[in-house]
């Protein structure tokens, strides 16, 4: 119990601080728990990439972030890292139900975050499930009330918290929104609007997109709180 204490304590003191140092470069450099790390080196993620060195300080924090990055900078890790943590911080298990829901505008990117989170999340004693419709909504609806952390499409989720028995958002902590522009684009506002008046005020919102349209602006308004604002700028 200590331990976990003291990775809140120090979480809170490295967001206080600021932006890392450069000097500060590895994963094992920050306050996150053995588990995590165990499951970071067996999948070789050693060096944090820009924006997981940005964010991460204040996501581990439980601060709201507002990330904007371009694909293939290391989203996935920014945003995974903090959900475990954060559920393992509240020594969260099976029945403490929903603690974190990932929304991914595809079912591709959906499967890739459902896969890191798999070999990265080994090491915990959490349940994970991956919603993204499909014929399977009788078998989805059978696991939603046991899961601790959905991957889902906006679409799909929405459908389960209108039919699903079970089903209920209430002790959720942590909300992920990836790719933002893109479920926007692909017709989700509406859907997205109504995802989030089903979800509890208090938690922490993560909300990455590439780019920052009036509509993404819009969603972010709604979403977060105070949220602290990390970019990585694109170099020649
Ligand atoms: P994004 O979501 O921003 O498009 P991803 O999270 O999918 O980016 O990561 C892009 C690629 O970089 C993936 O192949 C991933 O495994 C790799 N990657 C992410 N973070 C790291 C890291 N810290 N060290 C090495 N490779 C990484
Ligand atoms: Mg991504």
């Amino acid at each position: 119990i200590k331990k976990i204490e003291s990775l809140g304590q120090r979480a809170l003191t490295l967001a206080n601080n600021g932006p890392l140092d450069s000097s500060v470069k590895l994963f094992t450099e920050l306050p996150i728990s053995e588990l995590t790390l165990q499951g970071l080196e067996r999948a070789h993620y050693a060096e944090m990439t820009e924006i997981q060195h940005k964010s991460l300080p204040y996501a581990l924090a439980k601060r709201d972030v507002l990330g904007a990055a371009k694909t293939g900078s290391g989203k996935t890790l920014a945003f995974l890292i903090p959900i475990l943590e954060i559920l393992y911080r509240h020594q969260w298990t099976q029945l403490d139900g929903l603690g974190a829901l990932v929304i991914s505008p595809t079912r591709e990117l959906a499967m890739q975050i459902f896969e890191v989170l798999c070999k990265i999340g080994r090491y915990h004693k959490l349940s994970a499930g991956l919603i993204i419709g499909g014929k399977q909504v009788e078998e989805e609806k059978a696991i939603m009330g046991r899961m601790n952390i959905l991957v889902c499409t906006p679409g799909r989720l929405l459908q389960h918290m209108d039919e699903t028995a079970g089903f209920d958002c209430d002790n959720l902590q942590v909300l992920v929104l990836d790719e933002a522009d893109r479920i926007l684009d692909l017709g989700f506002k509406k859907t997205m609007n109504a995802i989030i008046e089903n979800l509890p005020r208090q938690r922490q919102t993560l909300l990455f997109s590439a780019t920052q349209t009036k509509s993404v602006k819009d969603l972010a308004r709604l979403s977060l709180e105070r949220p602290e604002y990390v970019g990585v700028h694109e170099k020649d």
